[in-house]
């Protein structure tokens, strides 16, 4: 395992200030205790060396991470800071809130550790997204308070959409209004679902018709490309792919990676290591090893029978399913292996979102050979 890139997804605490109707999490009141941190530090330092690695990026999730307070994160992160530079190494910090916590209290270190952005949800219609008192009503309110703050404090904000039945009820045309219009956001990402965890328990939501859902995506794309693309509006993933088919350096998201399980681990409050978020919170018989009791996480993460099966499910794909007949399968290398599990209760077959990814790959395709096209010179043409 040797990139330049390694991603750590960091959960502080399981505890959430909010209670959405799909969480996954289970929310036990932990946090991660400070003293830890240098620990925790040294395990990731000793492993990025092993590999050679040149970039850690720590990627602070939850639960509600915010729930650990500015004082806390300051902390942390001069540990781990500084434990880096003193081996000639980097962190780079990236935070996932669900900015009902936010206050001016966490601008210093929203700009010094965040580099003064941060990452936040919200889905359209919001009726998953709820307040323990007020509902999901309240939570929209609350938390549109709260996104205009940060954006008045000059904070950058990307927001990720969960869809579900009710966005694709609404349909592509006013899921892009809400977004770029009644929230003014030049940046977010649309997600597809997966069922992990207590979120079976709204199942029915979520288990979107694969063809209702892919003309959904299509006409989201299109509307994207006709208003947004060229006036500066991200919109993931599909900005990554006109990236990847018009042969700009792309940064595709981890369900489209060659092997997610080179890139990213994913490390909760007491210490258990998993492939991903998805994974620690919902299925621990995964679970790769606890990075304060195994010595060596290198060690940890090259003998872990559970991730074995995530290193060799690609070429478990291409010998069992049609992926080698699929013409984006140098793009799209079988999908997620947690959306798979959660489907199918194993991660050795092709995401069933497939058919999806398919038609999204097509428009993207379809969009980046008109974007060519135009730049050609008109006197260069065959
Ligand atoms: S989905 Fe996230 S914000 Fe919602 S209850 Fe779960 S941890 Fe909290
Ligand atoms: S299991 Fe899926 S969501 Fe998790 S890191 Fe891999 S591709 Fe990403
Ligand atoms: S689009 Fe479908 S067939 Fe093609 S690589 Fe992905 S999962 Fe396999």
């Amino acid at each position: 395992m040797s990139q330049r890139v390694f991603s750590v997804i960091l959960l502080p605490t399981a505890e959430c200030n909010v209670a959405c109707t799909y969480c996954f999490e289970h929310k036990e009141p932990h946090r991660l205790p400070l003293l830890l941190v240098p620990l925790l530090t040294r395990q990731l330092l000793d492993h990025i060396e092993h590999e050679g690695i040149e970039e850690c990026e720590i990627y602070w999730q939850g639960g509600e991470a915010m729930i650990m307070g500015p004082a806390w994160f300051e902390e942390a992160g001069r540990i781990m800071n500084e434990a880096a530079a003193a081996r000639g190494r980097r962190f780079t910090h990236y935070l996932q809130t669900n900015l009902i916590s936010y206050s001016p209290a966490w601008d210093e270190v929203l700009r010094n550790l965040f580099g003064g952005s941060l990452g936040t949800s919200m889905d359209f219609p919001n009726l998953h997204r709820k307040l323990f008192k007020g509902g999901a009503e309240a939570y929209s309110a609350l938390w549109t308070k709260r996104l205009r703050e940060a954006q008045a404090a000059g904070h950058e904000i990307g927001v990720i959409a969960v869809l579900h039945q009710g966005s694709l009820d609404a349909g592509p045309e006013a899921f892009y209004r809400y977004y770029t219009e009644e929230l003014g956001l030049t940046s977010f990402q649309v997600n597809t679902p997966f069922p992990g965890g207590p979120a079976k328990a709204v199942e029915a939501e979520f288990d979107l018709d694969k063809t209702e859902l892919a003309e959904f995506l299509a006409g989201l794309f299109d509307i994207w490309m006709e208003r947004g693309h060229a006036s500066g509006v991200s919109l993931g993933p599909f900005d990554s792919l006109i990236h990847h088919f018009t042969g700009a350096p792309a940064r595709l998201p981890c369900i489209w990676k060659e092997n997610c399980s080179s890139q990213f681990i994913s490390v909760d409050s007491k210490g258990t290591v998993a492939q991903c978020d998805c994974w620690v919170t919902s299925y621990p018989e995964t679970f790769f090893g606890n990075v304060f009791r195994d010595i060596d996480l290198t060690q940890m993460l090259r003998t872990s029978p559970a991730r074995r099966e995530f290193i060799e499910r690609p070429k478990h794909l291409v010998e069992h399913e049609d992926c080698l007949e699929c013409r984006f399968l140098s793009l799209c290398h079988g999908g997620c292996p947690v959306r798979t599990y959660s489907a199918l209760g194993t991660m050795l077959a092709k995401d069933p979102y497939c058919e999806v990814y398919k038609a999204v790959f097509g428009r993207a395709e379809t969009h980046s050979r008109a974007l060519l096209r135009r730049r050609v010179p008109v006197g260069s043409r065959q």
